[in-house]
């Protein structure tokens, strides 16, 4: 690979990484039965929809134009593929967009459900008299417990709005009952390994199992995202355990798996240069890519990309990783090209120093990049390319007019 034929910034996804981690959720779909969605949330790079189609069943929408994008560039239930959309509140207007286009929509409240309800029957007689699958309604409910740090991330927190609370749920089905509801959603993983299922599975059946025998139609439950079922320490084999417990004491009902993060985890990189080196009590770095622009959990996180140093010699070129806690004799702050103060990667080092014009790639870079980039101080949005049978291809390139359309 030669990484000086890239043009930097670019996002490279790595399709054999990619097609590894759909194999492994694809292989807990045939093992159990449970229906795997691509939350776009976190990985809506389309340009690979045409592998991702391949394995899972659908998308898991947090709204009317990730809707529309799982129906333009993944499929719909023409094809027999989901489109699951959840959002903490819709307007009439993003209702009226998601009835052609949505196979389930899930509410946040009672009310939200009653106030769409009628059009929602109204479109399931359209979509009954056409022979074509109804709309399923689902609530998301709040089952008081998750592990998730920090704070930020936890969907369970004192005062979240995410997710009906058993006491709230408790009074919506008295005051309207459960009568349209086709199956219950819960969110509450981030980056989590089985056992946490399993503990969170728990508080689900203690708070929500006793309106169970209410549902007689209760077709679904989501277990939501946050499952990193492709990390290499992930218990898979645990994850099918529990799934399939759950489905045998529930009459084999539908179970729904929704990650992000586990599609695009460590499936490409994002590449950047060296322009300028500077010093103030360290040597610092000042490259293409920033940390909020580009990298923004960096900092919300905040973590650590691994990185790779690419040098270009006259033998070729010389790759050497980060030295990290070993400590390289070269030490660098890797900062970005904004005003920010803060736009800083983090602090590395290497056996050789770093010149100007080298190359930095930062691992892991597919999920909850692409999609939070902003052109912050008019930083230019980092390319689109892909390596596939060892070739790289530009997808994609960004200009001015990307910034000025935004503003
Ligand atoms: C964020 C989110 C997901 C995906 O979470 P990952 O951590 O990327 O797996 C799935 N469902 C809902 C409702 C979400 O908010």
């Amino acid at each position: 690979m030669n990484f000086f034929k890239i043009p930097t910034p670019c996002y490279v996804l790595e399709n054999d990484k990619l097609k590894k981690n759909l194999e492994i959720l694809d292989f807990v779909q045939q093992q159990t039965g449970a229906k795997i969605l691509l939350a776009l949330k976190g990985y809506a790079f389309w340009r690979s929809f045409e592998l991702v189609r391949e394995y899972l069943k659908g998308c898991c929408a947090s709204g009317i134009y990730e809707a529309m994008l799982a129906f333009e560039e993944f499929g719909s239930r023409e094809i027999d593929k989901d489109i699951c959309v959840f959002s903490p509140a819709y307007k009439a207007s993003e209702i009226e967009q998601l009835l052609p286009i949505a196979t389930h929509i899930i509410f946040n409240s009672f009310s939200q459900w009653q106030k769409f309800k009628a059009k929602i029957e109204l479109k399931n007689k359209q979509l009954q008299s056409l022979g074509l699958s109804e709309i399923q309604v689902g609530l998301r409910v709040n089952p008081l417990y998750s592990e998730v740090y920090p704070p930020i991330y936890n969907p369970c927190i004192p005062g979240s709005r995410l997710g009906i609370v058993p006491s709230e749920f408790s009074k919506g089905v008295q005051e309207f009952g459960l009568d349209g509801i086709d199956g219950l959603h819960f969110h509450t993983h981030c980056e989590q390994n089985s056992d946490v299922l399993e503990r969170t599975l728990e508080h689900f059946q203690k708070h929500f199992e006793p309106y169970f025998s209410q549902m007689k139609q209760m077709k679904w439950l989501n277990f939501g995202g946050g499952h990193h079922i492709t990390r290499s320490d992930y218990d898979v084999a645990k994850l099918i355990t529990i799934i399939k417990d759950f489905r045998s004491k529930h009459h084999n009902i539908d179970v729904f798996l929704e990650p992000g993060e586990a599609v695009g985890w460590q499936s490409g990189f994002l590449l950047g240069e060296v322009i300028d080196i500077v010093y103030n009590e360290i040597s610092i770095a000042i490259l293409d890519v920033s940390a909020s622009a580009h990298m923004p959990d960096c900092l919300e996180m905040p973590y650590r990309p691994n990185i790779k140093k690419i040098s270009q010699t006259n033998e070729g070129e010389v790759i050497e990783d980060d030295r990290g806690a070993s400590g390289g004799k070269y030490a660098y702050r890797l900062g970005g090209p904004t005003c920010l103060a803060g736009d800083v990667i983090g602090d590395y080092s290497f056996d050789t120093p770093l010149k100007v014009g080298d190359r930095i790639l930062f691992e892991d870079m597919m999920h909850y990049t692409i999609v939070k980039n902003n052109t912050f101080n008019g930083v230019p949005l980092p390319s689109l390319g892909v390596i596939s049978n060892g070739k790289f291809e530009l997808l994609k390139s960004f200009e001015y007019s990307d910034y000025k359309n935004r503003n």
